[in-house]
C-alpha cells in the first residue's frame, strides 16, 4: 500500500493581527524544522497571509487560506480567488469549514463549486465534512458523512479527487474540548476512504489524505495519528501557541515513523 505523507494543518480563524501573526509564523518557523516526513500548513486570516508568507519564506511550512469565492474576480465584495491566494503563497485552501457552513450558509454545492475552483488554481483543497452532535446521537453520523463527502466532490474526476485532502471533524468535537475517541475517528475515516474506493478505486482511495478535526491537542495526537486511517490533523485552538503546535508536529512525525 502506497505510504500517505501525514499533514498537520493549524487553522488560526478569526485570530491573529498582523503583528501578532507575524510573531506567531516567526516562532513556529523557528520550532518547525524541515518536517520531511510530515507536511506542515497554517492558515492565517486574509489580511497576514502576505507577511506570514515573508516570515515562513525558508522554512517547510505551507500556507492556506480558510476560504475561497469560486469566482475568478469580480464585483463581489468581501471575497477573494483562487488567484488571489496563490499570489500571496498559499499552496492550501480550507474549504467548507463547519464555522462555515454554520454562519455564513455554505452548503455542499457551494463547497463543490469552491473545490472546482481551488484545483482549477492549483491549490490543494481541504475539504471539511462532519456530523453535528444531534446527527452523531440519532446514528446519522455515516449518512451525513457520505452525502457531504459525494455531494461535496460531485463531477470531479479520479485525478481531482486524488488531489484533494479531507478534513473528518464531528462538530461537537470543534473547540469544545471533547475529542473523538481514536475508535470513533478511525471508524469514520475507514467508513470515509472506503466510500472513496467505491467511487474512484483502489488507488485513489490508497492515496487521499484524510485528516482528524476537533479538539486535537499534544495529548491526544499521538493516538490519533497511530490510527490506520488518520493521516494528519486540522487543528483550531492548538494551532495559535507555537509550542502546542510544534508538539504536535513533532509527535506526528515520531508516530507516523513508527506506523506500519
Ligand atoms: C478546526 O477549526 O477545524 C478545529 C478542529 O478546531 P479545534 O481544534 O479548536 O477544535
Amino acid at each position: 500500500m502506497a505510504k500517505r505523507k501525514s499533514l498537520i494543518a493549524g487553522n488560526w480563524k478569526m485570530y491573529k493581527t498582523v503583528p501578532q501573526a507575524v510573531d506567531l509564523a516567526g516562532r513556529l518557523k523557528s520550532l518547525v524544522s524541515d518536517s520531511v516526513d510530515v507536511d506542515v500548513m497554517v492558515a492565517p486570516p486574509f489580511t497576514a497571509l502576505a507577511v506570514v508568507a515573508d516570515v515562513l519564506k525558508g522554512s517547510a511550512i505551507h500556507m492556506g487560506g480558510q476560504d475561497l469565492f469560486w469566482e475568478a474576480e469580480g464585483a463581489y465584495t468581501g471575497e477573494v480567488s483562487a488567484s488571489m491566494l496563490t499570489a500571496t503563497g498559499c499552496t492550501y485552501v480550507i474549504i467548507g469549514h463547519s464555522e462555515r457552513r454554520q454562519y455564513f450558509g455554505e452548503t455542499n454545492a457551494t463547497v463543490n463549486k469552491k473545490i472546482r475552483s481551488a484545483l482549477l488554481g492549483g491549490l490543494t483543497p481541504v475539504m471539511c465534512i462532519g456530523e453535528s452532535e444531534a446527527e452523531r446521537e440519532s446514528n446519522q453520523t455515516f449518512s451525513v458523512v457520505q452525502k457531504q463527502l459525494e455531494e461535496g466532490l460531485e463531477g470531479l474526476t479520479s485525478d481531482e479527487v486524488q488531489k484533494i485532502t479531507v478534513a473528518y471533524e464531528p462538530v461537537w468535537a470543534i473547540g469544545t474540548g471533547k475529542t473523538a475517541t481514536t475508535d470513533q475517528a478511525q471508524e469514520v475515516h475507514e467508513f470515509i476512504r472506503g466510500r472513496i474506493e467505491k467511487a474512484y478505486g483502489d488507488s485513489v482511495a490508497n492515496a487521499i489524505r484524510i485528516l482528524y478535526g476537533g479538539s486535537a491537542k499534544p495529548e491526544n495526537i499521538g493516538d490519533l495519528m497511530a490510527m490506520a486511517d488518520i493521516d494528519g490533523a486540522l487543528v483550531g485552538g492548538a494551532s495559535l501557541n507555537a509550542d502546542s503546535f510544534a508538539d504536535m508536529v513533532r509527535i506526528s512525525i515520531d508516530t507516523v515513523t513508527n506506523k506500519t
